[in-house]
């Protein structure tokens, strides 16, 4: 048996296709295009090259992005600052911080200065208590570009086996909470989890978010489940750097129903989420419905 592969950069295309139509009907209605302001605190090459692309994005789709870079000196409260400023900014309907931010400055406050309206990446106390007791919120972008693929893949949920592997704020239970509001039966493990391998025998959907390179081996996975693999680690092979995710992908397709590879599955419809986040929150601060 060998895996349907789950194309995300194709479904991001559809996304992104998407996004621009509502940009222009948005555009038609009311004269105005939705922002998306980006902040990125320190010089970090890998999160630089992020940045960039999505304002490419951003522009792309016909939207307005602004970027701002800050010293890595910068403190807990001028970042606060650019935030207020930001939240009062009538151009700007969503607000990313880039993380992980520099020592000494808590995330947890930077994140929940964020107006939650503007919220784009849905890392706000307020959306993340919306999202986990069922609630219409901000979704982050990763969980959400997950399930938009789980869905397409079997289109009802409903009584399913579910390992999050991964607990984290922005990947881990998000997911979860998602998972549960289809109405599967979930299980979240973590670094901490003793026979792991067991539990993911029992799964129908795994979604891999650890960052432990090919930790999942083919003989943990159930036959004909589906895999969502969203980590992503760089390892060297035959003295080359390569990407790799959390599943090992050989061993995974010979034994799954579907899975989602790395590079190519995850990582471009994250992207393609936060850009239809930005269109999100533009409807909802200024009462527009596509
Ligand atoms: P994180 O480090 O914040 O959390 C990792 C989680 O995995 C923790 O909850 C930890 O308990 C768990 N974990 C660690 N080792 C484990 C093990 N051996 N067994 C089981 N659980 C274990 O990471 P994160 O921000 O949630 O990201 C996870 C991975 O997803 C990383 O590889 C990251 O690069 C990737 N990621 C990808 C995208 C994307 O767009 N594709 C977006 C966000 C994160």
């Amino acid at each position: 048996m060998t895996a349907k592969i789950i194309d995300g950069k194709e479904f991001s295309i559809k996304i992104r296709k998407q996004v621009k139509e509502d940009v222009a009907k948005i555009k038609e209605l009311t004269g105005k295009i939705p922002g998306l302001a980006v902040i990125l605190v320190g010089e970090d090459p890998a999160s630089e090259i992020y940045v960039r692309n999505k304002g490419k994005q951003t522009t792309e789709a016909g939207m307005a992005s602004f970027e701002f870079k800050m010293p890595d000196s910068i403190t807990q409260q001028e970042l606060i600052e650019k935030i207020h400023e930001l939240n009062a900014d009538q151009h700007v309907h969503g607000i990313l911080v880039q993380l992980p931010l520099p020592e000494g400055v808590n995330e947890n406050a930077v994140i929940n200065a964020i107006s939650p309206e503007k919220d784009v990446d849905g890392f706000h106390i307020h959306n993340s208590g919306l999202l986990a007791t069922g609630q219409k919120a901000m979704v982050p972008c990763t969980p959400l570009g997950c399930i938009i693929m789980l869905k397409d893949n079997y289109k009802d949920l409903s009584g399913l086996n579910a390992v999050v592997v991964g607990r984290s704020n922005i990947v881990g239970k998000p997911m979860a909470s998602l998972l549960l509001n289809e109405n599967c039966t979930v299980t979240i493990v973590h670094s901490r989890t003793k026979n792991i391998e067991d539990i993911c025998r029992n799964a129908d959907i795994i979604v891999a978010a650890a960052g432990k390179p090919q930790m999942i081996k083919g003989n943990w996975i159930k036959k004909g489940a589906t895999i969502i693999d969203v980590g992503i680690n760089r390892i060297e092979i035959d003295g080359k750097n390569k990407l790799v995710g959390d599943v090992d992908f050989n061993e995974a397709k010979e034994v799954a129903n579907a899975i989602t590879p790395v590079p190519g599955g995850v990582g471009p419809m994250t992207i393609a989420c936060l850009l239809k986040n930005t269109v999100t929150c533009f409807c909802n601060i200024n009462n527009v419905e596509l």
